[in-house]
């Protein structure tokens, strides 16, 4: 992020335009949103602009040194190159910070997209990446975001004095999530302004008077990495937990979602890899909800695969905490998904085993004649290590050196990787993977799957 996003409070607050034609005019319909004293400089004005007049001053000639007395924020804006770059040397000297429009390198800041639902202001930036995007987001956003937003956020402004009765955390977001998500636009279409402060009133009273929640852990499914692979159940209940207990392989795009305020706990748990112990993970949930909160037990892919998900819930058990399980994408699914293949095919397979190939006494011991037969589909988890011992147990069970295998490694992220192989060929490409990854196997990519969407068709 080479630019930091801020809100700038323009109240009383000078900003000098240098130019006066169609590019000046379009900064300044952005900052009258303001209460900015806004001053232009230029030879002439286009109607528009003069129109303004006096709410904005405007000074007959080009900018000058002197224009620029306690200047906040200067734009140059003339449109032509030399000029524009006379005003940024101005602009700085006078210890202002300067926009060259459309000069990216030349400028201190940039000015967002914005989607304005005041006092509710989105700010779009993609650094000049790409502009597109960022009108693509914004209609997007024009479209979602209800135009009574804001006056529900004005309204709601003038009552948080109201609402510090209510204690901080859980409780009182809960009650702003109510009144944002149905009490409050309910009212505005039953009966207008008035209404919706009567209803506030209402549901204050009635949030005050309820019983403070109890804290309980939800094990959430993280999924295998996409963040738009999450359930809606997921991202709601990470959107608001107070403490967020989580996987190693969890992914930052996910981890990302959580309330800024949130506490998050990493319990690095990997494969063979360092991890917290199962006795510790228990402890910080119990103490957690124990006092109160609202606990996210974030788990990879679907939390109950491979996730010692029931010595979790027996620990809630004994201490006499709730919880409850969201289920999610697992692994194998995922990497399904990825190479077009179906998990389970009439004539193929009827049926379809997870495996680990590795448990807490070492490796996994399996039915491998059933794993052997031909046409069998059998996903292995936690396999890269044990790849060699996995592919050894096949082929003296009868298994064929040809049957297909795919190995997906990063499935669903950005950095997936496909391995179309042969049980032959399989430890030797494992070993060469340093993600997570699942092994299909009995499954090769289908080659005519044309599964690929681009980002701009998923807008
Ligand atoms: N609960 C998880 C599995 C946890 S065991 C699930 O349902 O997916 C951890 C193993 O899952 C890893 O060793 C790897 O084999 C597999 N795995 C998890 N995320 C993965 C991903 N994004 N891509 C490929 N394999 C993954």
């Amino acid at each position: 992020m080479q630019h930091y996003p801020v809100f700038l409070d323009m109240t009383e607050a000078r900003v000098v335009i240098g130019g006066g034609g169609e590019i000046a005019l379009a900064k300044l319909r952005l900052l009258l949103k303001t209460d900015a004293q806004i001053t232009l400089c230029a030879p002439d004005f286009t109607p528009e602009i003069k129109a303004h007049h006096p709410r904005v001053t405007l000074v007959r000639r080009p900018l000058l040194g002197c224009d620029l007395h306690s200047a906040r924020l200067v734009y140059a804006a003339t449109g032509d190159a030399t000029e524009d770059a006379r005003i940024a040397v101005l602009g700085r000297k006078a210890g202002a910070l300067v926009n060259v429009v459309d000069n990216l390198a030349a400028s201190d800041f940039l000015t967002p997209a914005i989607v304005d639902r005041a006092p509710v202001v989105v700010a779009i930036g993609t650094e000049g990446a790409a502009p597109v995007l960022a009108r693509k987001i914004k209609a997007h956003l024009e479209e979602v975001l209800p135009a009574s937003l804001g006056i529900l956020a004005r309204i709601g402004k003038g009552f948080r004095a109201m609402a510090e009765h209510l204690p901080q955390g859980a409780r009182r977001r809960d009650f702003w999530a109510e009144y944002y998500d149905t009490t409050g636009p309910r009212a505005l279409t039953q009966g207008g302004e008035k209404q919706v402060e009567q209803a506030l009133d209402e549901l204050l009273s009635r949030h005050l008077a309820a019983q403070a929640p109890e804290g309980h852990v939800d094990f959430v499914s993280a999924g295998p990495g996409d963040p738009d692979l999450l359930t809606l159940k997921a991202r709601k209940l990470i959107d608001r937990a107070d403490v967020v207990i989580h996987d190693r392989l969890v992914s930052p795009e996910i981890l990302e979602l959580a309330r800024r305020e949130a506490v998050m706990i990493s319990v690095g748990k990997e494969g063979f890899g360092p991890s917290t112990p199962q006795a510790e993970i228990h402890r910080l949930m119990i103490a957690h909800a124990g006092q109160g909160a609202h606990v996210v037990r974030l788990k990879g892919g679907d939390a109950s695969v491979f996730g010692r998900l029931d010595e979790e819930t027996a620990a809630l058990d004994a201490a006499q905490i709730r919880w409850q399980v969201i289920p999610g994408v697992t692994a194998a699914s995922s990497a399904a998904a990825s190479i077009g293949q179906s998990l389970t095919r009439r004539g193929r397979n009827q049926s379809l085993r997870l495996v680990t190939a590795h448990d807490m006494q070492g490796y996994a011991d399996h039915d491998w004649h059933r794993l052997a037969a031909p046409g069998a589909v059998t996903a292995i988890y936690m396999g890269k290590r044990a790849a060699r011992f996995v592919q050894g147990r096949l082929l003296m069970h009868g298994a064929s050196p040809e049957t297909p295998v795919t190995l997906v490694e990063n499935a669903s992220r950005a950095d997936q990787q496909i391995v179309p192989t042969t049980l032959a060929h399989l430890p030797k490409q494992a070993s060469q993977l340093a993600g997570p990854a699942i092994i299909l196997l009995g499954l090769a990519p289908n080659t005519t799957a044309q599964t690929a969407i681009t980002l701009e068709q998923a807008l």
